[in-house]
């Protein structure tokens, strides 16, 4: 039975990578409901117009049911959005909504463009409670507006890399992008996790970007795999997470493997955060 402590402190973690299709939203979901599967009070914030992550969580997202388009553009606080996932208690959702896809433009001019998101989820933490163990940004596939707001509004970065051919490539364009918010709005902010997805054990090519990934970022990827496997692909049709459409199954075990890796990293990634904020 896998052992989870809470963190001593709120980790604030954008899952982001400007590729589409990488596993993004399926590493969202998936690591917030093992977490709260396990006790842990998480929220996710949908960032994606898509809202692929509201979907696989079982949040109503249609047209006019308060989204975080309305956080992003100050009509609606998060407390006013926030919805609790269905298949788990201690799992609540900010849903993202299509229209969100006008925000980038619609916020352009505005001089606390960067910050929207951030003031939010600061307005709202500081008055939930208990206090939220986890919190996850799905992010959209680009380097936009959208994305440079959940930079700013975390404090670790989570990139998941998909186990094929052209897995790092794009990588260096977004550890530059996470290097220039780092200089000019975040410079706390860390790379704290990668994960590698969609790994098929018997392909050569998946072990091969594994070692590399490893060999670059050392203690940053994580030691657990997630497979390819239907039932991940097949959950969010049913409106869950594999951890709860299939509980028993490979994908539903590997991300929680891969929870339990982030959870035991907690005081190291926080105490780093800590010691850049002090180095300020
Ligand atoms: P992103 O958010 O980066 O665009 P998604 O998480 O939506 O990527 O994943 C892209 C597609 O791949 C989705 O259809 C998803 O269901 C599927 N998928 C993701 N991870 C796996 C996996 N481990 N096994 C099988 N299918 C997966
Ligand atoms: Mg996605």
């Amino acid at each position: 039975q896998a052992r989870f402590t809470r963190p001593s402190s709120t980790r604030y973690i954008a899952v982001a990578n400007q590729k589409g299709g990488v596993g993004k939203t399926t590493t969202t979901v998936n690591l917030a409901a093992s977490f709260a599967k396990h006790g842990q009070r998480v929220l996710v914030v949908d960032m994606d117009p898509q809202g692929n992550a509201s979907t696989a969580l079982g949040a109503q997202h249609g047209n006019g049911e308060p989204s975080v388009y309305d956080v992003i553009e100050g009509r609606k606080t998060i407390a006013e959005a926030v919805q609790t996932c269905p298949d788990f208690e201690k799992l609540d959702v900010v849903p993202a909504s299509i229209n969100l896809s006008g925000a980038e433009l619609e916020v352009a001019d505005m001089p606390n463009r960067t910050d929207l998101l951030k003031t939010a989820l600061d307005e709202y933490t500081k008055n939930a409670k208990p206090r939220y163990d986890y919190i996850f940004v799905d992010c959209p596939p680009s380097l936009g507006l959208l994305v440079i707001n959940a930079m700013c509004a975390v404090t670790e970065m989570l990139i998941p890399i998909q186990a094929e051919y052209y897995a790092l490539e794009g990588l260096g364009q977004l550890i530059n992008t996470i290097g220039l918010v780092q200089e000019h709005y975040n410079p706390v902010l860390l790379v704290s996790t990668m994960l590698v997805t969609m790994y098929d054990r018997r392909t050569l090519l998946s072990k091969e970007v594994f070692d590399q990934v490893r060999e670059h970022y050392p203690n940053i990827v994580l030691n657990t795999v997630i497979p390819r496997t239907v039932k991940i692909s097949e959950a969010p049709s049913f409106a869950q997470s594999v951890v709860a459409y299939d509980p028993r199954g490979m994908g539903a075990i590997s991300y929680g493997e891969a929870a339990l890796e982030i959870s035991r990293r907690s005081s190291q990634v926080l105490k780093t955060i800590e010691a850049r904020r002090q180095g300020l």
